[in-house]
């Protein structure tokens, strides 16, 4: 790749703190290091918001609350789709910053654009068709009027691992609804979110909607907005940890709040298995983004009869994917995001191994520069390994036995976690018994990717509540005024 283009890419982002509608510096001055994951050098510098700044991106917010909730919403509806049409026309630059700061090989990054973009076309058809209700009373008196409202201003705060989607996934809908909002992007990777805010400027989006805060003190930071009642709801994706304890934070003003939080994803291929697909559909459940996303296939449970052909046809696909830095010609599995998250996952194949597991491919770390990981597949897996319970984020496959359908379904459902499921079985009465069993809050059929702009995206148990596209996406970001009508 041409360094010369990456710098001219990464020179074009704006690096300042975005606040009513201004690009502008920290109240400190101070900026941090934006780092590229396959080398560990640093790429560029970015503001360091302070506390005072979150609260002036909050006030901006406020004061374009009541005019945005007034604009029509053909208006806001078309503001999305010519930020969706403008993320396409730029989306091999975004790209490009996505795979720097982040460092998924650029195919994908390239498929998290046009994701992330679908987001905002969604989102700019759904602005038009928020709608209420008008009943009759059952007892013939009066009338019942519901009527949908914007929240008001919400902060909205989103992971690295998904630099560009996990965002338009809030910000379109909260647009759509006719919400202001700040937003506070992960430090790993804050670029692609800056890129995006002088997009939607460019795109028409008036001054105030939309607030970006880069930050390295994340609590420090969004302390003061949770503690200001001005704010109405906050929408989270992250960690089951910080989602608790957002929560309690958010319960000091009652806001509303949607969590999109942790998986650990079961992965369930019956003996009648399509084994072809399920061994293609694995690659993809596993992979996609290098392992690090909340909907990764974190354990594979495999009927005993197949079990042995389908762990060695796998180890065959991942042991010949080819590791390197994203930006590289042919590069299917980028590095991981910092030095910390391959130590974890090397400690969890530690661990499997040391109680018994068989190592097919992989499990190793790649080269003494950047945080490269091995795709790695593993058999034997005993009952105590801490990669069953854990969310792995990296390229590591688990393969495990199971003899009958109870058995997979406990196993399945054996985690504080419930955001999505997949199940490989050629027999239709079994599929729905499984998916009717499992304590998910999505399953991919026979298939192994279940993200679509159109479907609502959401788990429950530990993984969180509230849900993103779709037709309830909208949701999230409206009340119900119910009016008792008296004729
Ligand atoms: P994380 O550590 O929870 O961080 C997520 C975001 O929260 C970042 O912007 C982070 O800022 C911020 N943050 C951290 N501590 C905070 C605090 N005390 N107060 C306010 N903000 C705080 O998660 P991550 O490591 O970036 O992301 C990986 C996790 O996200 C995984 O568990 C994954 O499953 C989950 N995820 C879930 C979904 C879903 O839809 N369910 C989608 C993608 C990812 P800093 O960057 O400054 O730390």
């Amino acid at each position: 790749m041409d360094a010369a283009r990456e710098k001219k890419v990464v020179d074009a982002v704006p690096t300042g703190l975005f606040i009513g509608g201004k690009w502008r510096a920290g109240a400190t001055g101070a900026t941090f290091n934006v780092e590229d994951p396959s080398t560990g050098e640093a790429i560029c510098t970015v503001a360091d918001g302070t506390p005072a700044d979150a609260t002036a991106a909050l006030d901006a917010a406020c004061a374009a609350q009541a005019e945005w909730a007034a604009t029509a919403p053909r208006d806001r509806g078309e503001i999305l789709r010519r930020t969706f049409q403008l993320m396409n026309d730029r989306a091999d630059d975004l790209a490009l910053l996505m795979t720097l700061e982040m460092g998924k090989p650029l195919a994908e990054a390239r498929g998290e654009v046009t994701y992330g973009a679908e987001f905002l076309r969604w989102f700019s058809e759904e602005a038009v068709r928020i709608d209420g209700r008008w009943s009759t009373n059952p007892s013939g008196a009066g009338r019942l009027l519901t009527m949908k409202q914007p929240v008001g201003p919400c902060l909205l705060i989103t992971p690295w691992n998904f630099p560009i989607a996990m965002g338009t996934r809030k910000i379109g809908p909260a647009v759509a609804a006719g919400c202001t909002m700040v937003v506070k992007p992960a430090q790993q990777t804050p670029l692609s979110m800056l890129m995006l805010a002088e997009i939607m400027t460019e795109a028409g989006l008036p001054a105030g909607v939309l607030n970006v805060v880069t930050t390295t003190k994340a609590s420090d930071v969004t302390g003061p907005l949770f503690d200001d009642a001005r704010l109405r709801k906050v929408s989270f994706t992250g960690s089951t940890p910080i989602g608790k304890k957002l929560m309690e934070q958010a319960s000091k003003h009652l806001l509303r709040v949607s969590m999109e939080l942790g998986g650990n994803a079961p992965y369930l291929v019956f003996a009648d298995a399509d084994l072809d697909a399920a061994v293609d559909q694995a690659v993809i459940a596993k992979m996609r983004n290098i392992g690090e996303s909340c909907v990764a296939a974190n354990r594979f449970h495999v009927h005993e009869s197949v079990a042995d052909e389908f762990a060695e046809r796998l180890a065959q696909k991942l042991g010949s994917m080819k590791v390197g830095r994203g930006t590289e010609p042919g590069v299917e599995v980028g590095p991981l995001i910092d030095a910390t998250q391959r130590a974890k996952v090397a400690e969890l194949v530690e661990d499997a191994v040391g109680k018994g597991a068989k190592v097919l491919t992989g499990g190793e770390q790649v080269g003494d520069r950047g945080y490269f990981y091995a795709p790695t597949v593993l058999s034997g897996i005993s009952d105590d390994a801490t990669l069953l319970r854990e969310e792995i984020f990296g390229p590591v496959a688990p393969v495990k036995t199971f003899a009958g359908e109870e058995e997979a379904i406990t196993a399945a459902n054996d985690s504080e976690f419930g955001l999505v499921a997949y199940v490989f079985t050629s027999d239709v009465k079994r599929s729905l018994r499984v998916v009717e069993a499992l304590e998910v809050g999505m399953v991919g059929l026979n298939r192994g990717l279940v993200s679509n702009p159109a479907a609502e995206f959401g788990g429950v148990k530990e993984s969180g509540f509230g849900r993103e596209g779709g037709r309830e996406g909208i949701d999230e970001y409206l009340s119900t005024k119910y009016v008792a009508v008296d004729l």
